[in-house]
């Protein structure tokens, strides 16, 4: 018998979510990952290294829950929003529950839920990409993790806030109900971490990737009430932050390192909206869908075709072809003032 053979029969079936960095290219314009286009500049401060660290460093979820709006109670910092996914799957499926999300979304929520062996149903979004709430309402039975991500990643739009808090109202005290926020800093306004009194069965994820400008950091967070951060205490592992990344981690959630994201944030809005511009003027161009996030979808006649042109040039963006219902759709991260510069001239050329 093989090494794989010995591995749990759902393991054997799994296909690995399939990273921007896992699908490679080289070039030099990467806009594939939805990350910011130059790294912050921070110096470590912390030099103890041969003890263990918090396992919820304090300085860290101060910085956050001072940040959010929220109590430090109400928050839980784990290796990236990823692995808040995966420990909201693991505290509250039985392997005979299911999870509910809503294509095309995120993937890492199915392949977290793969991963653990429970069983996934799907209720896609409407044409405009909405909740389809009467499906959901459907298909609730077995269910305990709904996953609703707003701004959703790829389309880029907000969910509408009345037909989250109905969600919110027909799955009291049966279903968790979570709500990705990755991108919220681009849209604070439509947070619902003000909701958390109001509904002990929601959680909501955060991270310092996007608009923070820390991908590599692996760094986020779950808002929840206590009880439900109590929960995930128990699944999450003791040491999940490394010293260094917990003291980058309170520097960047300092006044100023807020202050910095919030520059950030307005840049790439200003970006976005010329790159919105530039790209529906485009003859090959179908459609640009609005986004209230740090990146765009649009639509081509051929978008493989596009798309495949520039990752030979160099260009690597984001194919979602396979996507539910997003055929010939391109998804693009705001990259600098030259980055989207070069794409434009790149797709006029062809
Ligand atoms: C990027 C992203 C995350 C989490 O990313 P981490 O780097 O693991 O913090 C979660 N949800 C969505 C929708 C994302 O795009």
């Amino acid at each position: 018998m093989s090494i794989s053979q010995l591995s749990r029969k759902n393991i054997q079936s799994l296909t690995p979510y399939q990273s921007a960095r896992r699908l490679g290219g080289s070039g030099d314009v990467w806009l594939n990952a939805n990350e910011y286009a130059t790294s912050p500049d921070f110096d470590l401060t912390e030099g103890t290294f041969n003890r263990y660290p918090e396992p919820q460093p304090q300085a860290v979820i101060e910085g956050y829950a001072h940040y959010a709006g929220v109590s430090p109670k109400n928050v839980l910092v784990s290796r990236g929003g990823d692995e808040s996914i995966e420990l909201i799957i693991r505290a509250f499926c039985e392997p005979n529950d299911a999870i509910l999300y809503c294509p095309p979304t995120y993937g890492m929520y199915a392949v977290s839920t793969d991963t653990c062996g429970i069983k996934t149903k799907t209720v896609p979004l409407t044409a405009d990409f909405q909740l389809d709430l009467a499906e959901i309402k459907n298909n609730l039975e077995g269910v305990k993790v709904v996953f609703v991500c707003s701004p959703n990643n790829p389309t880029g739009n907000l969910i509408k806030r009345s037909d989250l808090l109905e969600l919110l109202q027909i799955t009291k005290d049966k279903v968790i109900v979570v709500v990705d926020e990755a991108y919220i800093e681009f849209c604070p306004e439509a947070t619902f971490a003000n909701e958390l009194s109001n509904y002990p069965h929601l959680a909501i994820i955060r991270t310092l990737s996007k608009a923070f400008a820390l991908a590599g950091l692996r760094c986020g967070f779950t808002l929840a009430n206590a009880e439900l951060i109590g929960v995930l205490q128990k699944v999450i592992a003791p040491y999940p932050l490394p010293v260094p990344v917990s003291d980058i981690a309170t520097q960047a959630l300092s006044p100023q390192g807020i202050q910095q994201m919030q520059e950030r944030v307005a840049e790439v809005i200003t970006l976005r909206a010329d790159l919105q511009k530039n790209l529906e003027n485009l003859p090959l161009v179908e459609k640009v869908f609005d986004s209230e996030a740090n990146y765009l979808l649009f639509k081509c006649q051929d978008g493989q075709k596009v798309f495949k042109a520039l990752w030979e040039q160099g260009i690597i963006l984001r194919d979602q072809h396979k996507a539910l219902g997003l055929q010939n759709c391109i998804r693009i991260t705001i990259g600098t003032k030259e980055e989207n510069q070069r794409v434009i001239e790149a797709i006029s050329k062809l």
